[in-house]
């Protein structure tokens, strides 16, 4: 296809219609040339607006007298076997008598993007399969910023059209953020399980701008929220939702009590190597989980158990507290809570002993449970894929692009550009 400067050949004529019709380009806007390079693999399709007709106003779609054109733009479409396909045009602006001069709206593309709609929507669709942001980069063959910037556009588009009036029961949960000791906060939609936002610290201050996330009426209307046992998302609660119960995580709970585990065998296992003593070699996920594969320990379970080890007697403890949420009702729950803790707390283990008393402190939300079974269960699901994300290290100095992809990944957005723009589809 040879370069035209004035009347198209027949043949050149017949290969603009094709690329008009493939690209769905309808009046007032032509096909007057598609260039073939293929030194540089790539189809560069000439599109220009209606010359002599008058110019529809974006905003209210009267049509006006034509004022001028912008520089030309190009926008980069679908691939065509292999080769980089890009529109070229010069955007005429029009004077409306109520919008002023105003650009007209570009059929094929959002107004400030610089693909094609169908390209953002396949672009969507292709970092939503990847492992990473580079290798969509590599698959749609863009550099690694403009797959952030897709992905930053994907979810203004999703939370501009995404619907929270039925949000009643909420998550708070925090998770680490880059290198070292940074977290963010996130709420979850419990019922919706989805992500609703992410914001930067773990703090009070971090859990009210969370709640501030949501409009307020609808703040109004959450009936419970699960979090961790810290001061900081029960004080932002009372603050922001006042009237929401507060429900402690039964799996923080768990945690603590693992933990008050592994530091009584911890030291346990210190003293026995003391005098030569191996048993608890190996054992650690043994009391965590209640299972272990075999490994190279040296006694079986019940056998670790005959030994009347403190370990075996914190471990009986944590055991026991599972129970506790299987308890058919708040007095059945405070029931079991009120024989579970004064043997806890005259078990001469200090992690044990602490923790029982974390509970007993925090009582009251762990009984809400019986009203209202929710758990942060979710956002300990999304811990994989939030894994992968962070994974995937490299801009992630930035906390606005890691809330973008957590968003993008866990927020259930309706993420892809309106194909709707375009006429013919
Ligand atoms: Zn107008």
């Amino acid at each position: 296809m040879a370069h035209l400067t004035n009347k198209p050949s027949a043949a050149e004529a017949a290969v603009a219609a094709h690329y008009g019709l493939l690209l769905g380009i309808q009046t007032p806007w032509q096909v007057v040339r598609a260039d073939l390079k293929l030194q540089e693999k790539k189809v560069e399709i000439a599109v220009e607006h209606d010359r002599a007709g008058q110019v529809a106003c974006p905003q209210c779609g009267r049509a006006c007298p034509r004022y001028d054109h912008t520089a030309e733009r190009q926008w980069r479409h679908l691939d065509v076997m292999q080769f980089t396909t890009i529109i070229r045009a010069r955007v005429p602006r029009c004077q409306c008598p109520e919008h002023g001069v105003v650009t007209a709206a570009t059929p094929w593309a959002e107004p400030s993007g610089r693909f094609t709609v169908f390209f953002e929507a396949f672009a969507v669709n292709v970092i939503e399969a990847s492992r990473s942001l580079t290798q969509a980069a590599e698959l749609l063959r863009v550099d690694w910023h403009t797959i952030q910037e897709i992905v930053h556009r994907a979810v203004e588009r999703g939370l501009l059209r995404r619907q929270t009036d039925r949000v009643d029961q909420v998550g708070l949960d925090e998770k680490s953020f880059g290198r070292g000791q940074n977290y963010v906060s996130l709420m979850t939609d419990l019922p919706g399980r989805r992500v609703l936002d992410v914001v930067e610290g773990r703090d009070t201050a971090s859990a009210l701008r969370l709640w501030q996330t949501l409009p307020e009426d609808q703040r109004k209307k959450v009936t419970a929220v699960a979090i961790d046992m810290s001061d900081a998302f029960a004080g932002a609660t009372r603050q922001a939702a006042p009237q929401a119960v507060i429900v402690y995580d039964k799996f923080h709970v768990s945690k603590y009590l693992n933990e008050a585990v592994d530091k009584v065998r911890r030291e346990e296992h210190r003293k026995l190597l003391q005098q030569g003593d191996a048993s608890l070699t190996s054992t650690k996920y043994l009391w965590l989980q209640g299972a272990s594969p075999e490994g190279d320990r040296a006694l079986s379970f019940s056998e670790l158990c005959a030994r009347n080890l403190k370990t075996a007697r914190a471990w009986v403890h944590k055991e026991t507290f599972s129970e506790f949420w299987a308890q058919p009702s708040v007095a059945a729950g405070r029931k079991f809570f009120s024989q579970w803790f004064p043997a806890a707390r005259r078990s001469k283990l200090e992690p044990i002993k602490k923790v029982a008393a974390t509970l007993k402190a925090h009582l009251t939300g762990l009984l809400n449970y019986f009203l209202h079974p929710i758990t942060n269960a979710l956002t300990e699901g999304f811990n994989s894929k939030v894994q992968a994300i962070k994974a995937d290290a490299r801009g992630f100095r930035r906390f606005a692009n890691y809330r973008a992809r957590i968003l993008f990944h866990c927020g259930k957005l309706d993420l892809s550009p309106d194909l709707r723009l375009n006429p013919t589809h």
